[in-house]
């Protein structure tokens, strides 16, 4: 597989590795501090992911597990203390909350420069201003595997399908901001595969498996498969596997390039994820009495 995102993910860690340890040298080692509320299925192979990702990179990672009967008061507390402590360079709010805890909105109480998924609307509004800072790990994750494909990306047809606030929406951004002619395709497009022959870069983010066939797509055109979807397994009840939005066989055999799900966006997203948190911890002023001027400087 072509882009393949382990490769990908691999790269990036190797590229921030000197920064890492120049950091754990001046005293400044990556911190990253997570928060989830009670216990999630759904959501513990992106834990484990962030948990091994974390200890690849050298970063220091803690989980913090608020009861399963939290107050919002509760997870405000808990973040406020995060966002205060010198000591802790990254934050991060594990979704969904069970509810009625507002998840966006609770996610949107971490300090910006914290805000290691590149959520809070001051780290989204970067993104519109094409920036260079924290910003959503899996829109990065597309990114970085547009790059890898080595497609010219200006000038470059790309569509997008799905327009969601964390993946759809700021890929889309990201794409116009290196003057790709960007199209955004979703629930209530009449006609996807009208859009999607056209593509040269395709990226589907949907949540359906077998969405996008190999009749929809234009031959050699690079495809992001963003879609997680757990499918039936054939023959063995009760058994299910992982698979994208596309059909990722009939797509290589139009000479498309395809990210392989798993093994696609998903292991970029964690090192993007920790590579937000390089940069966070980057940023952070240091302490201080390393900062603080002295009065005497130039004056003996
Ligand atoms: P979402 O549910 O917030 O948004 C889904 C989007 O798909 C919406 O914009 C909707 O309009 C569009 N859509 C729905 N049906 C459609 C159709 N028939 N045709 C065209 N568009 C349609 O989803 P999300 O959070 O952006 O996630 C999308 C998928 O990506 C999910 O499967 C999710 O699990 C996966 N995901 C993967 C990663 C990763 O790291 N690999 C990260 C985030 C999300």
């Amino acid at each position: 597989m072509d882009l393949d995102g382990r490769v990908v993910a691999e790269q990036l860690k190797a590229s921030f590795s000197a920064e890492v340890e120049a950091l754990a040298a001046s005293g400044r080692r990556p911190r990253l501090v997570a928060f989830q509320v009670g216990q999630n299925p759904a959501t513990e192979a992106y834990v484990r992911g962030q948990r091994r990702g974390a200890e690849a990179w050298r970063i220091d990672y803690e989980m913090r597990t608020l009861p399963a009967g939290a107050t919002e008061a509760d997870v405000r507390a808990a973040l406020a203390d995060a966002n205060e402590d010198p000591s802790v360079t990254g934050v991060l709010l594990q979704l969904p909350l069970p509810a009625p805890l507002p998840g966006r909105a609770l996610q949107h109480a971490i300090a910006p420069g914290k805000d290691v998924e590149g959520v809070h609307p001051e780290n989204l509004g970067g993104v519109v201003h094409g920036r260079d800072g924290l910003a959503p790990c899996t829109a990065l994750a597309v990114m970085a595997l547009i790059d890898a494909s080595g497609v010219t990306v200006p000038g470059a047809e790309a569509v997008v399908v799905g327009h969601s606030e964390i993946v759809g929406k700021p890929v889309a951004l990201m794409l116009l901001a290196r003057d790709a002619t960007t199209h955004v395709c979703h629930k209530f497009t009449r006609d996807l595969a009208a859009h999607t022959r056209g593509a040269d870069v395709l990226v589907v983010a949907v949540g359906r498996p077998n969405l996008v066939t190999a009749d929809m797509v234009k031959p050699g055109a690079v495809v992001v498969d963003v879609g997680i979807n757990a499918v039936p397994v054939p023959g063995e009840p009760g058994r299910t596997r992982i698979v994208g939005d596309v059909d990722t066989a009939g797509l290589l055999a139009r000479g498309c390039r395809v990210t392989p799900v798993p093994g696609g966006v998903g292991p970029v997203t964690v090192a993007m994820l920790m590579r937000n948190t390089v940069l966070a911890a980057r940023r952070r002023a240091p302490p201080p009495e390393e900062t603080a001027p002295s009065l005497f400087l130039g004056l003996e």
